[in-house]
């Protein structure tokens, strides 16, 4: 019943709006329109000011006319760069993009998906449950955009986030939480050439400081990396500050703990060691999660998928989605693969099929 033509111009029209995180008001403008035109409840926050976006969430109401609790199902409307002037094309059944840029279908996939699935139900007066849809924005690096939405504004419980590489079939249960490092060692600035005895280089005491740290893979449920190490003086001045950003990640929470605060130990110590001073931050940046294997959220979405005929697959995740910050916020939320594949580079790719199938799986979680 879902319309594969239509499907696929939908999403086609999508990803060609440039949508890159922090720019999604073209695409939430349109996001609108398309839900006003389904007849649907439509209201959008300015959850885009809390980040530097000229975009907000587009959430709308579907209300149903069957029992049972209402859910949400999500996408995000952000995607990573280079994702301006994306020009997609269908090859053999897979949908691409020319090389210069990402396609999109992370997570157009979602969205278009949804779209259709409402639509089917709504012009063949199909009965269906009462669902609330988000289309959030900044996702990509941060989840920000559901960080600044108002759940209080949910009825649903539970929310189904359209948003994994996969076949359609895919169902993530869990994911790791993150945590964030945000250290600046302090010295003492002297001239390095007259009295360098005066000073205590920041950049000497870092070094050594992540000398000692344990990084990378820590154990199978936990890592973690420094991704930025900042100071830049002239070679005749002892350095008197440098900084890291470095991220920890873990799906059980106390170790999550205890890694950032081996970081934070490592450099205390060694500043001691020095006498230089320490400014250390260790902010969650979001939280971790694991669905129970017996959760009704997961029972339903299994049987929508075995309805699609697709292959079921229940897996835990490596990273954070717009799921973690749902859970976080007690709205119980697994991530559903779309079929994306290579999701972040300029080969990612689409099946014809998994966009077909992500519209009938959210068909299926509609009508059942
Ligand atoms: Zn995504």
């Amino acid at each position: 019943m879902i319309q594969e033509k239509r499907l696929l111009d939908l999403f086609l029209e999508l990803v060609q709006i440039d949508s890159e995180s922090c720019n999604e008001k073209a695409m939430g403008e349109r996001l609108v329109k398309e839900c006003e035109a389904l007849g649907l409840e439509v209201h959008t926050d300015r959850a885009g000011e809390t980040f530097g976006s000229n975009g907000f969430n587009v959430f709308a109401k579907l209300p149903g006319t069957l029992p049972g609790e209402p859910f949400v199902m999500s996408a995000h409307m952000d995607t990573v760069k280079p994702g301006n002037g994306i020009k997609p094309f269908v090859e053999d059944g897979v949908i691409k993009s020319r090389p210069d840029t990402i396609l999109g279908g992370d997570d157009k996939s979602g969205i278009a998906g949804i779209l259709e699935a409402v639509r089917t139900v709504l012009e063949n007066n199909i009965p269906h449950r009462e669902a609330e849809i988000v289309f959030s924005i900044g996702e990509e690096g941060g989840m920000r955009g559901v960080k600044a939405f108002d759940v209080s504004q949910l009825k649903s419980r539970r929310a189904y986030v359209f948003d994994s590489s996969g076949n359609v079939g895919k169902v993530i249960v869990g994911a790791p939480g993150q945590v964030k490092v945000n250290a600046t060692v302090i010295g003492r600035r002297a001239h390095a050439g007259l009295a360098p005895e005066e000073g205590i280089s920041a950049i000497q005491v870092m070094a050594k400081a992540i000398a000692k740290m344990n990084l990378l893979r820590i154990d199978e449920e936990t890592t973690c990396n420094i991704g930025t190490i900042k100071a830049e003086y002239a070679t005749n001045i002892v350095p008197d500050r440098c900084s890291i950003n470095a991220e920890v990640r873990s799906r059980n929470l106390d170790k999550l703990k205890a890694q950032a605060e081996h970081i934070r130990s490592c450099l205390e110590e060694t500043c001691a060691e020095f006498g230089a001073q320490l400014e250390c931050d260790t902010p969650t940046n979001y939280e971790s999660y694991r669905i129970p294997d017996d959760a009704q959220i997961l029972t339903e979405v299994l049987s929508a998928i075995d309805r699609v005929g697709a292959e079921k697959n229940v897996t835990l995740g490596g990273g954070g989605s717009d799921a973690n910050i749902y859970n976080q916020k007690g709205i119980q939320a697994v991530v559903l693969g779309t079929g994306m594949t290579k999701v972040h580079t300029t080969e990612e790719t689409i099946t014809v099929e998994n966009l077909n199938n992500t519209a009938r799986l959210a068909f299926e979680l509609l009508t059942h």
